[in-house]
């Protein structure tokens, strides 16, 4: 079967012909409709200092997916083959404290699909059954491709309360973008987004973000000005992996403020913390969905009206998957699609 591959060290994927995987007896086979690159994928795509420390090759990769169950294991028993599925990378141990205390995205040995085990960019690849999702029909094939991130911002924003609060999204990547979108469904009062990507913040507007902030060019004290926010925000989304952006988080949150972090900071990354102290704010760090409480928040936002389509600006044949990474690398992209 064909797969995207990094084969050996170094920069770069390739497409290989391998031998379809054997499903055992707790898990099932997918056949991908459509995969979505994530930015994980890119750095195994460029082998930065991340790649280098967590890649054992080879490895397929990729974690993002939605397509049909083709074969079941014998112990299988909650779903079929033919099931339109998307599916949970967090592969958890079941048997660690929290894992037992059913609080399976709090697991301490935790292995994520395409990075500690073989991904989905392949036509055939195997999941443990517990982590199938089944897909109603309302939602759309390539809605479904991106659930992965989808549910890391719904995990994120719906971390805290946001009706009648005003919210500062730094970050305004595929992840930020959804979850302005979400703050405004939930009845944020307003949902600032800053990035340094002009096609990005634009997105994000058309996502439903009251105000965009180039920080670049524009200053977010002003932006506060205008939108009556005097006091701070009450609620942060940390969504760029940037110092610069967390610590503009601090500075401007309200007494109080909840701050959900999601961004991957880089370590040894520094911040005052007389602001977390003196403001006694709220920090809480995101990893994953809750499995699965957050997948069924996703298709219950989804049901009620909520539209990522417009989020998804390529498609793409996974023989092309150079051009979607080159899109990604040079921030012209929202989420991309490689059609299997
Ligand atoms: P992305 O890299 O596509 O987007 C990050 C955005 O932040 C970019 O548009 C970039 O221009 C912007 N940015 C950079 N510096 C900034 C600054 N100083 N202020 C404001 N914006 C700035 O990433 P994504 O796919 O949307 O994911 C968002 C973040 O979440 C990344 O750091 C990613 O690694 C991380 N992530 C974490 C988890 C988790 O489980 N914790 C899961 C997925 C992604
Ligand atoms: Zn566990």
């Amino acid at each position: 079967m064909k797969a995207l591959v990094k084969k050996h060290p170094g920069i770069g994927l390739s497409i290989e012909n391998i031998p379809v995987p054997p499903c055992l007896d707790h898990e099932v086979l997918i056949k991908p409709r459509k995969t979505s690159l994530c930015g994980t994928d890119l750095h195994i795509y460029k082998w930065d200092a991340w790649a280098q420390k967590n890649i054992v090759t080879p490895m397929v990769i990729g974690h993002e997916f939605m397509g049909d169950i083709v074969e079941i294991g014998k112990n299988v028993k909650d779903v079929k083959v033919g099931d339109r599925v998307s599916g949970e990378g967090h592969i958890t141990c079941g048997q660690c404290p929290p894992c037992r205390r059913g609080q399976r995205h709090l697991c301490m040995k935790t292995l994520g699909l395409g990075i500690h085990r073989h991904g989905c960019f392949a036509e055939y690849f195997t999941l443990p059954a517990e982590n199938v999702f089944k897909l109603p029909d309302s939602i759309p094939d390539d809605v479904a491709a991106i659930f992965d991130p989808y549910g890391n911002a719904v995990h994120t924003a719906l971390s805290f309360n946001l009706t009648g609060e005003d919210v500062l999204i730094t970050g305004a990547g595929p992840i930020g973008i959804m979850a302005a979108a979400i703050a405004r469904k939930a009845g944020a009062h307003t949902v600032v987004v800053t990035d340094r990507n002009p096609y990005r913040l634009i997105l994000a507007h058309q996502f439903g973000a009251t105000h965009c902030v180039d920080i670049t060019h524009n200053s977010l004290e002003e932006t506060m000005e205008k939108a009556g926010i005097h006091h701070g925000f009450t609620v942060g989304l940390e969504m760029s992996g940037h110092p610069q952006a967390l610590n503009i988080q601090l500075e401007k949150a309200q007494n109080g403020a909840h701050i959900a972090l999601l961004g991957i900071l880089p370590p040894g990354c520094a911040i005052d913390w007389d602001l977390v102290i003196f403001k006694m704010l709220t920090l809480k760090g995101i990893y994953g969905r809750e499995i699965f409480a957050t997948w069924h928040q996703m298709t219950h936002l989804i049901e009620s009206g909520l539209d990522l389509k417009p989020l998804i600006t390529h498609r793409l044949k996974v023989e092309d998957f150079e051009k979607g990474f080159e899109a990604m690398s040079a921030g012209q992209s929202g989420k991309v699609i490689l059609n299997w």
